[in-house]
């Protein structure tokens, strides 16, 4: 194909992918130059800025700012990047790419509240602590004329909005960070931006209200965020055809449930068991007998009942007006706050021992007396639910009775239960009330708000299902911002030294892989009578050791080494989560309720019980047979990615500048470690030695053939394209003629229109 051979010819061999590095590399041969500014490495881990004043062998004279003078290994050096480049907004146009210099740029900027940094196409938000005059709608209107352009939430979801009336495709707006580095907030802000750009018809006020609901039955305080969201979060807002909002759906993902029953001192429960208490009205409180917060057991427990700055109260009435404005009706508020209430008492219920095999009885008092009203039960009933259960032993149903720590365990499973059914129920209600008539026309913008990698010093079942959940996240990251782009040069036929970037494929396949990957192995394990956590462990360690992300680690731990970092998980509570059972005799308990609600919970927990007993061939006494917790939560995610797929997306990383939630500090090593988690450098790298701009040889020679001085012989767009090339003495390293496409560096399409323009 005579195309090809002149596409070769017009491809440029110059040296561009060393030149380029060695614009980033840590190069030895700048740090040798005298006078120039350069990183210096100390060893407290921190890093300083100092001017080379003489270098001899692998050392080098360093003066600091404030005349102290050092002598430094050249190795610990990093080239610096000139002053005019100080603060710049898109990372991509630092001259010297390294990780001081990346994390002098954010500081400066943060330190000036421009706390939006683009790193190529992603979007870096830096919480700021404090308010910021940055939002509300002068700021809206100034980006929607485009009048403004430094970088902003505002800026990505107006390219979404307008990319998606382009083009007719789905958008997707993927934030991500760790706790308390501001996904919520960025989520609401771009939400603000969307129903500015779409609103009219009402339903964006709305689809704003469902926040302060969900935040007071999903969020928080914990020992990392005040207001710390409990699960994750993709609202999928749909547009009309004029470019109008009409409605919204959401989807929730794995509610930290056990936070109802216990958490850690400190730290508290979600935050609508407070607002209910501080914030009812007195007949309100009469009716669900509700006391003050520190009269409840799961809430004294962590001895934390306020948060700094926030009214209960307020916030109660606040969340009140919201579910008005989502039509949950006055009858519907007052039964979920009934199941609030409900949950509350059962904490407080209390058992006797009653023989000397440590069973029990319920003690008949006020708890169980208020929960039984409250969800409209016999009171014998509950209490025979929360003290036996019966058991199928061959052709007769026997009747067993609990020991305290087995009563203990029932009661708190059935709180559990109740508060995730409830929240559940009101997200239902909240998509019934925002759903739309026809949906998935490519004209949709949905927001993930999801926890980010969590690593600490404990990590329990919940840091291993968030963590895969963010290596499936990453891998979507990556196939979007490396994969896609290399193969599109590829498959053009382009010049394309490869930038490295990591695959993470290994760890997602010690994941996922059957019947020998983590999650196989953890249902196998939850559903043998005799599992526990150390025989799981063991089955681990004898099954994944050759896979090079696993580790085994001493007694009933492993490690798996993430995309982020490597993880040591403590198996202890990992089979009994993973299995979440709720006694078919508490189902049956709600079942037989006079509630509305309960009611409700129980249909639903037995028919997903059955669609899942079908499916499998499990037999375990009486007990619901469904859908393990990791398995539910990995089908949410297949779906999760399925759907994303098919968006366009754009990306938002939250960095959280201190661990202390105060403005003003900017903490070095915990920016750095959060930039390396997200792959930050990688991306600017990419996009940088990259050709952003790309144009068929058809478009092109349209667009601008007519500048030709000389007509060309043969009109074929590619010879006509590279005239065009040619007469205006593009630098060949600035653009790259593939098959069917130019490809130009950032900037080039820009020089060429000027021309165009005057001309
Ligand atoms: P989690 O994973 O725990 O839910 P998160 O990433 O959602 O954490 P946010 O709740 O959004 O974190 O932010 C934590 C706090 O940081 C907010 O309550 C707010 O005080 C502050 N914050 C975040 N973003 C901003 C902002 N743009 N302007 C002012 N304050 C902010
Ligand atoms: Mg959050």
């Amino acid at each position: 194909e005579g195309s090809v051979d002149s596409a070769a010819a017009a491809r440029s061999p110059a040296a561009l992918p060393s030149q380029v590095e060695s614009r980033w590399g840590d190069t030895s041969s700048y740090c040798a130059k005298k006078k120039l500014q350069a990183w210096c490495h100390l060893p407290n881990g921190d890093w300083v800025l100092g001017k080379i004043l003489s270098t001899a062998g692998a050392e080098a004279v360093l003066s600091l700012p404030e005349g102290e003078v050092l002598n430094v290994k050249i190795e610990n050096l990093l080239p610096a990047n000139p002053e005019i480049l100080d603060g710049v907004d898109d990372l991509m146009q630092l001259s010297y790419l390294n990780e001081p210099s990346v994390l002098y740029n954010l500081q400066y900027r943060y330190y000036q509240n421009m706390i939006y940094i683009k790193a190529g196409p992603v979007l870096i938000a830096i919480n700021p602590f404090k308010k910021v005059h940055l939002y509300g709608n002068d700021f809206i209107e100034a980006y929607r004329r485009k009048a403004m352009d430094s970088p902003h939430v505002y800026a990505i979801t107006d390219t979404a909005i307008r990319e998606m009336i382009r083009d007719e495709v789905n958008q997707s707006i993927i934030i991500s960070g760790e706790s308390g580095a501001g996904k919520t907030e960025t989520a609401k802000i771009a939400m603000q931006y969307l129903a500015a750009l779409g609103g009219g018809s009402g339903i964006e006020y709305e689809i704003l209200q469902t926040n302060p609901i969900l935040e007071a039955f999903g969020n928080a305080k914990t020992s990392r965020n005040d207001n710390s969201s409990r699960f994750g979060k993709l609202i999928e807002i749909h547009f009309s055809s004029t470019g109008k909002i009409c409605g919204a759906m959401i989807q929730t993902f794995l509610l930290e449930k056990s936070r109802v029953v216990q958490c850690a001192v400190g730290e508290r429960s979600y935050h609508i068991f407070y607002q209910l208490c501080a914030g009812a009205t007195l007949p309100l409180r009469e009716k669900l007998n509700l006391r003050n917060a520190d009269e409840y057991k799961y809430l004294k427990q962590s001895t934390c009942y306020s948060v700094t700055g926030v009214n209960d109260s307020t916030m109660f009435h606040t969340v009140m007006e919201a579910m008005d404005v989502v039509h949950i009706s006055k009858e519907d508020q007052e039964n979920v706050f009934a199941m609030l209430s409900a949950v509350l008492w059962l904490g407080n219920i209390s058992f006797t021992v009653i023989d000397n095999e440590n069973h029990v009885e319920v003690v008949a008092d006020e708890g169980a007396h208020t929960v039984a009203k409250l969800i409209g039960c016999d009171i014998q009933d509950l209490k025979l639910a929360l003290s036996t259960r019966k058991m199928r032993v061959g052709h007769d149903n026997i009747v067993q009775k609990l020991t305290l720590s087995q009563a203990i365990d029932t009661r708190d499973a059935l709180a559990k239960s109740l508060y995730a059914s409830l929240f559940e129920w009101l997200v239902e209600q909240i998509n019934k009330s925002l759903a739309v008539g026809k949906r998935r026309t490519g004209r949709s913008i949905s927001i993930l708000d999801i926890y980010g990698f969590e690593s600490f010093d404990k990590n329990s079942f919940e840091q291993f299902c968030i963590n895969y959940a963010n290596e499936r996240l990453q891998q979507h990251f990556n196939r979007h911002l490396f994969k896609l782009e290399q193969e599109e040069y590829i498959k053009d036929g382009i010049d394309w030294a490869k930038v490295d970037f990591e695959d993470n494929q290994d760890c997602l396949n010690l994941f996922e892989k059957k019947p020998l990957g983590l999650l196989s192995l953890l249902d196998e394990e939850s559903t043998f009578p005799n599992g526990t956590d150390l025989t799981f462990a063991n089955k681990l360690k004898q099954h994944l050791y050759s896979n090079s992300c696993f580790r085994g680690e001493r007694g009933k731990a492993f490690s798996v080494q993430h995309y982020a970092g490597e993880v040591v998980y403590d198996t202890s509570g990992f089979l009994e989560k993973n299995r979440d059972l709720l006694h078919m005799d508490s189902i049956q308990l709600l079942a037989s309720c006079k509630c509305p609600l309960p009611q409700i919970f129980a249909s639903k927990m037995l028919a997903q019980s059955d669609t899942s007993a079908s499916n499998s061939h499990r037999t375990s006494g009486a007990d619901s047979q469904k859908l393990s917790v990791a398995m539910k939560f990995k089908g949410q995610l297949f779906q999760l990615m399925q759907r994303l797929e098919s968006t366009t997306p754009h990306f938002i990383r939250c960095i959280k500048p201190n661990n202390s939630q105060l403005p003003g500090i900017y903490e070095q090593e915990l920016v750095l470690q959060q930039l390396r988690c997200c792959g930050v450098l990688e991306v600017v790298r990419i996009s940088r030695s990259g050709y952003p701009t790309r144009m068929s040889h058809q478009k092109f020679a349209r667009r601008y053939g007519f500048l030709l001085l000389e007509s060309v012989a043969s009109q074929d767009p590619l010879s006509v394209s590279v005239a065009i090339l040619k007469q205006f003495n593009i630098l060949p390293e600035m653009y790259q003629v593939g098959y069917t496409k130019l490809f130009f560096r950032t900037g080039q399409i820009g020089t060429l229109e000027d021309t165009r323009n005057r001309t």
